[in-house]
């Protein structure tokens, strides 16, 4: 395993910059939203860790891109900022997600409230669920995992057709796989920074989709037919569990953020890092770095910790871990961690 850890000179170029506009930027932040920010700066800091390398296949090892620092998000003309009038996000979910309509509309419902804590003053809306036959989109069979995947060029036209005039992004989400073309084996999402929409599937956040027993897979053989999308009545879901609602959160604010223009973080433990695999996403906290909420807070403007203490609310409400849980109940058993993690930032925050 190799740790990445940058000096701690080099990080407070990333996170204050060393030009005289953005220092004196910085020095508008409260004393207690400093001494939040500078933790990262520490090498002993418990709250903001080295990004760690475990497999030559990681992100960073596989795709060197330069990194971007405060300084150089700041500056980029093509980073999109929310504006009075063009301040909403919508969801757009494609098929279900969970048995039947009402989990679907259930579990989206957390998602939106996740993205607007995440998102601390935006909001965000649903858009109504449709089927994948709404879309109009092509499907195929994967000659090797033999899953139902659907078109993100075709999808992403339909989420440009549907996008609101007041919207700041259009996202949509599914639990089917997705392919960009005939000849690639399947993506995780597809975006456009300019456009300002994705399309994300978890479809491969499944604990059970590389095993044999994946249910999703239909029988050796078996052809579709464009145009005929009865093959998607009935077609496998995933359970919902915590891990994939964990795992969903974060793909979807990771995506939003390149939206506003944040890329790939390389300076410390962050939902920004890059991943290749599933097991690189799972080793990504669920929050920004010190650097990356530098970016947003400037984006959007809110107070620190007033949005944390809107991330620490969406983990505690309704939520199944206090009352005997009940499966309408918000499964929020993998999210202990961060609740934790949110608990230590306020505490550096309200300290006086
Ligand atoms: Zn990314
Ligand atoms: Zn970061």
């Amino acid at each position: 395993m190799q740790v990445i850890q940058h000096s701690a000179e080099r990080l407070r170029l990333a996170l204050v910059s060393n030009r005289k506009d953005l220092i004196q930027h910085f020095q508008k932040y409260t004393r207690e939203e400093k001494r939040l920010l500078e933790e990262g700066l520490y090498p002993d800091s418990t709250l903001f860790k080295p990004i760690t390398l475990h497999l030559d296949s990681d992100w960073i090892s596989s795709h060197p891109e330069p990194p971007q620092d405060f300084q150089q998000y700041y500056c980029n003309p093509y980073r999109n900022t929310p504006v009075k009038g063009r301040n909403t996000i919508y969801i757009q979910t494609v098929g279900l997600f969970g048995e039947g309509e009402a989990a679907t509309l259930r579990y989206v419902g957390w998602l939106r409230e996740y993205c607007e804590a995440f998102y601390y003053g935006l909001s965000v809306k649903l858009l109504e669920p449709v089927p994948v036959s709404a879309t109009g989109c092509a499907f195929r069979i994967n000659e090797y995992t033999h899953n139902l995947q659907i078109n993100t060029g075709d999808l992403l036209s339909y989420l440009k057709k549907k996008k609101p005039k007041d919207a700041f992004c259009i996202v949509g989400i599914t639990m089917i796989d997705l392919y960009p073309e005939d000849s690639w084996n399947f993506v995780f999402g597809q975006a456009s920074l300019t456009k300002g929409m994705g399309i994300f599937s978890f479809a491969r956040y499944d604990d059970n989709f590389y095993s044999r027993s994946y249910k999703g897979r239909l029988q050796k053989g078996r052809k579709v037919s464009p145009q005929d999308y009865s093959v998607f009545d009935g077609y496998y879901t995933p359970p919902i569990t915590s891990t994939l609602l964990l795992r969903s959160c974060k793909t979807l604010t990771h995506e939003i953020g390149h939206i506003f223009g944040i890329q790939h973080c390389q300076w410390m433990q962050c939902v920004m890092q890059g991943s290749n695999h599933l097991e690189e996403s799972d080793r990504r906290p669920l929050d920004l770095c010190p650097v990356c909420l530098r970016k947003l807070q400037t984006a959007m403007g809110f107070k620190i910790a007033e949005r944390y203490k809107a991330l620490l609310r969406w983990i505690e409400e309704g939520s199944n871990t206090g009352e005997a849980g009940t499966s309408s109940a918000k499964p929020t058993e993998a999210f202990e961690a961060s609740r934790q993690w949110l608990m230590k930032c306020l505490s550096v925050l309200e300290d006086e």
